[in-house]
């Protein structure tokens, strides 16, 4: 369209943020379709005489890809599976959302179910269907968060910092990556030593290439790893030179040392990767998660991920996402469930793509909350970042819901920070691995980001990891070293990591622990939904966690605020009587003003307002009386009492919060003059200009109203949790036996 064509109402529309994501029409030839795409099989299982797979989701033994005869070998339970593949999929779609068919009846159908079966079954559930589902079928009863710590420099000691911090806003899981490879070693001795000064019990992972990751698993540098990447077609698997085998050949080798991991696939990357053979999104992801079931792993993290914007691009991709995570829970896997990479510029957007997983609860609700800025997610940034972290807490206050994470105090926070760094600095020279010097140290503690630390040295985090490599420090040397530099009580938290590897425990189906370093997982804490009254619920401590948020306030808060800006500026004269003169203007204020509220909604003192209102009239040559007003509350019944005790019949009515309108004695209470309803956008102008107007009224002119300004604040939002204890504080200062006084007003 021409620009001469478009009209004002469109072009602003375009300049709204949702306008810079990109929407794609489906397009089954790119595998840009959510579900159900012409080219996904029929699903079908064949089996001979000797309980053999012949055939499976339309295609034969003779022509299965590397995929299919993985899955076909291990990932089915073929004793269930002629039952299940006979269900009728709209039957099947409501056992699972159905609260009187316990879990475990569900897995066990499940595990009969091909790729494409359960694919057509969850295309099946509605959005709100979703989220019973998934508070049914997550496999932990307490849901957990994971954090994603990088930064743009690798700075060992703000990676240290930021760890620490992670850790006591509640993340149970830490996940840190590097833009330079060599980095890697520094930044998973640094992310571990910050985690473990933050809380007990932190599982840490460096998501880097996979032979490095698994090296650094081997040395204990790290806790958990994540980044083994499945995928739903053949050729990407052969593009990546790996096939399911050696993919499950990485996974035994975590086993073997007894260190959880996950596989990581999502829908959408097929598509992105220009390999996704006219499938659904949803059919290949079915593809990954049963794959990731064959493989022996005990969780996925999907949803997206990577590709999280090419699923949020197409019709139903936000939903498709959340069905893959329900998916990976009906195999009784660990679902790690997305909500990672940023999937949308719209805060609207993203919230909505989250918030559904957000209120069934999962075992890790994020896969990867950047809890440092956006600009140091060296992963990109994250879908919620440490922008959002308030936000994130206020949602859990507001739904009462549990999203793993907790209100921490600054004072706290900045004392793990400084001990977290000093850690890092200590270990590190310890090891023989760098020396920092005062200002990185202190820069690193204070700094919310990595441009906040211009003494930090790039090449400091590739000189310690070379050094880690070369001299092959492991985690029992660090545990040494934090002992030896006084740092007893993180040398046992990382002693105990390591300790947990021996016992095995934490290789349990969605293990995390608790800070008593008990292993809470399917086997220790297996959710148990079925319906109201049973499953999570969030009580006690935790619960006044989740509601006690840094930003509340109480009214003996708001009386505290008040009382430090009182001041004695009001003298009573005596009782008001009826004035004569016609140039009197008469202001009521309300009963608090000057005795339990000094301080208006919009920060000016009640006294300053009084003296622009008396410098408006004077302007116009009037005189004002001020007189409180002890029986009412109502601003309106305050501005018509001064109206009909002033001489001209005019009356100026103020709250002490700062609200004010102009009266007259022979109108209604309610029908007034002009009003300021707005309190906390009144300037010291706006209230001159009342004055003013209020003087011209006295001479029986009609001046132009003043308005209200200009305002797309959250006013309400702001300002009536105040409004409520300013207006309880007024009312018990009313003296309903007391009529009206003429006060005098001393500065
Ligand atoms: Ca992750």
């Amino acid at each position: 369209m021409n620009d001469t064509d478009r009209i004002g109402r469109f072009r602003f529309m375009d300049a709204q943020r949702v306008n810079l994501d990109g929407f794609a029409v489906e397009d089954e030839s790119l595998g840009l379709i959510a579900f159900s795409a012409e080219a996904d099989p029929e699903p079908t299982l064949v089996l001979d005489a000797h309980g053999n797979v012949v055939e499976m989701d339309g295609r034969e033994a003779a022509n299965f890809d590397l995929i299919d005869e993985f899955i076909a070998r291990h990932g089915l339970d073929l004793s269930v599976a002629s039952e299940v593949m006979a269900l009728d999929d709209v039957e099947f779609a409501r056992r699972i959302v159905d609260i009187n068919v316990p879990r475990a009846e569900i897995i066990r159908l499940a595990a009969g179910a091909t790729p494409a079966k359960l694919a057509r079954v969850l295309s099946r559930l509605r959005a709100a269907e979703l989220v019973i589902a998934m508070t049914k079928m997550r496999a932990r009863k307490t849901p957990s968060n994971q954090a994603h710590v990088t930064n743009r420099s690798d700075d060992p000691l703000l990676l240290a910092a930021d760890a620490a911090t992670a850790a006591a806003f509640g993340f149970r899981e830490i996940e840190t990556t590097v833009p330079v490879l060599g980095d890697a070693p520094s930044n998973a001795v640094a992310v571990s030593i910050g985690a473990a000064v933050g809380a007990v019990g932190v599982l840490v992972q460096c998501s880097v290439e996979e032979a490095l990751e698994l090296e650094l698993g081997m040395a204990g540098l790290v806790s958990y790893a994540e980044t083994v990447s499945i995928y739903g077609t053949e050729q990407i698997f052969i593009d990546g030179d790996d096939t399911p085998w050696s993919k499950a050949l990485l996974t035994s080798a975590y086993a073997s040392r007894g260190m959880k991991m996950r596989v990581t696939s999502g829908g959408g990357s097929e598509a992105l990767m220009g390999a996704a053979e006219n499938r659904s999104i949803f059919y290949l992801e079915a593809r990954c998660v049963s794959l990731a079931r064959a493989l022996g792993t005990q969780g996925v993290q999907n949803g997206g991920i990577d590709a999280a914007s090419v699923s949020g691009s197409v019709p139903g991709g936000a939903r498709s996402m959340m069905a893959e995570n329900l998916m990976v829970m009906m195999r009784n896997l660990e679902a790690c469930t997305g909500n990672d990479a940023l999937m949308s510029e719209s805060d609207v957007r993203r919230t909505s793509r989250t918030h559904p997983i957000f209120i069934a609860g999962t075992d890790f609700v994020c896969s990867g909350f950047g809890s440092i800025q956006r600009y140091d997610n060296m992963f990109g940034p994250s879908q919620w970042n440490s922008e959002d972290i308030d936000d994130f807490l206020i949602m859990q206050r507001d739904w009462t819901v549990d999203g793993g994470l907790r209100s921490a105090s600054e004072p706290e926070v900045a004392r793990l920070r400084r001990r977290a760094a000093h850690a890092v600095r200590d270990v590190y020279r310890f090891l023989g691995l760098a020396d920092f010097d005062d200002s990185w140290v202190e820069q690193a503690i204070d700094a919310a980001g990595s441009k906040d630390i211009p003494a930090a040295d790039l090449m400091t985090p590739l000189d310690a990891s070379r050094i880690i490599r070369q001299s092959r420090v492991t985690m029992v040397d660090v545990v040494a070293a934090l002992d030896a530099c006084g740092y007893e009580i993180e040398a046992e938290r990382l002693l105990a990591m390591l300790h947990a590897r021996v016992d095995g425990d934490y290789l349990h189906t969605a293990a995390i622990f608790d800070e008593q370093m008990n292993v809470m997982s399917l086997v220790t804490d297996a959710n148990d939904y079925a319906g109201p009254g049973t499953g999570y619920e969030i009580t006690g401590t935790r619960l006044t966690e989740l509601n006690g948020v840094r930003q509340q306030r109480s009214v003996s808060d708001l009386r505290d605020e008040q009382a430090a800006a009182a001041g004695n500026h009001f003298t009573v004269v005596g009782a008001a009587a009826a004035g004569s003169d016609p140039t009197e203007v008469t202001i009521g204020v309300s009963a608090a003003t000057g005795r339990a509220i000094w301080t208006t909604l919009s920060g000016l003192s009640v006294v300053d307002v009084l003296d622009e209102l008396l410098a408006g009239l004077e302007e116009e040559g009037c005189r004002g009386r001020i007189i409180r007003i002890n029986d009412t509350v109502d601003l309106g019944m305050i501005g018509l009492t001064a109206a009909r005790l002033s001489g001209s019949g005019i009356g100026i009515g103020l709250q002490a919060k700062g609200t004010a309108l102009i009266h007259r004695r022979d109108l209604s209470p309610l029908a007034n003059l002009e009003l300021y309803s707005v309190a906390p956008t009144v300037t010291p102008e706006l209230y001159r200009a009342l004055g003013i107007n209020a003087g011209r009224h006295a001479k029986g002119a009609t001046p132009e109203p003043v308005r209200n300004p200009y305002s797309d604040m959250a006013i309400e939002a702001r300002f009536h949790t105040k409004v409520v204890s300013l207006v309880a504080i007024e009312r018990t200062c009313l003296s309903p036996e007391l009529g009206p006084e003429d006060l005098e007003l001393t500065r």
